[in-house]
């Protein structure tokens, strides 16, 4: 089924939740992407920086009973953590094999294996990747991201098979797979940011079954969709209709809209 688009005319999917939330007598987790989803995407990832309105509208959202709010991004824990900067809020990096807020620090067992072998494949990158113009090559410890937004004079193609052939020798232990502009190496393992957020609620020790509201643009963020139960209410950012989310949103300035919509609703719940 395609995603629908979540303001529509009559507000009907809106409404839906508005309804369930004012009733809601349980935990809610809100999980949000950062790149594409909050910010819009930059050029170069440094400059996706997240207005002070947001940062307020975000810190907000975490301060209700019963709430937690947090990113769940392919960025590093450090990286995401400078950008974001609030302490109310939990942490998804690395694509999930990082977990950490006030009070949790988690990172998935196979990281100790993996850190080593691709501090080497990274220096190894450094030689091969260094004569092509455009790339950007981010150490993420845990993963690796080769970013080829400002590529030019090379095809993407070429770019690939010379980092798949510099990979075979690793290729029992790591992967590739390709974002929007990016390619993410990461470990051979079946984990991802849905398996992530499944362990963070469990990190969290909640006693009730929490709703949950998930919203990501990019295609690591259909993990999680595919994976939440069928009452989650996951919203995906753009205009893919093949997404396996179940509602959509053009922008992140409408993401945005639905955060201030979202809080309103839980003020109101807190006043009845
Ligand atoms: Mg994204």
């Amino acid at each position: 089924m395609k995603p629908k688009y979540l303001f529509d005319k009559r507000y009907i999917a809106w409404n839906t939740l508005q309804i369930k939330l004012l009733n809601l007598n349980r935990p809610i987790f809100i999980f949000l992407d950062y790149d594409g989803t909050i910010v819009p995407i930059q050029e170069k990832p440094k400059q996706a920086i997240l207005p002070e309105s947001t940062k307020l509208l975000l810190d907000s959202l975490a301060h209700h009973p019963n709430a937690y709010v947090g990113i769940v991004s392919g960025r590093s824990m450090k990286d995401i953590r400078r950008m974001v900067k609030l302490t109310s809020l939990f942490y998804i990096a690395n694509h999930g094999y990082e977990i950490y807020s006030r009070k949790i620090k988690w990172s998935h067992p196979i990281v100790t294996d993996i850190v080593p072998i691709l501090k080497k494949l990274r220096t190894n990158f450094e030689k091969s990747l260094k004569a092509i113009h455009g790339v950007l090559i981010e150490n993420k410890i845990i993963t690796l991201s080769i970013h080829y937004r400002q590529l030019s004079g090379t095809p993407v193609s070429t770019l690939k098979k010379i980092i798949k052939s510099k990979m075979q020798e690793y290729s029992r232990c790591l992967k590739i797979s390709s974002g929007k502009k990016v390619f993410e190496i990461k470990p051979r393992i079946n984990w991802n940011k849905g398996k992530a957020i499944f362990k963070l609620i469990e990190l969290f020790n909640v006693t009730a079954k929490p709703l949950i509201v998930y919203i990501g643009d990019d295609r690591t963020d259909e993990d999680a969709f595919r994976l939440l139960p069928k009452e989650a209410f996951t919203i995906y950012v753009g205009s893919n209709f093949s997404s396996k989310a179940k509602y959509l949103l053009n922008h992140p300035n409408e993401v945005i809209l639905f955060l201030k919509k979202l809080n309103h609703s839980l003020v109101l719940r807190k006043e009845m």
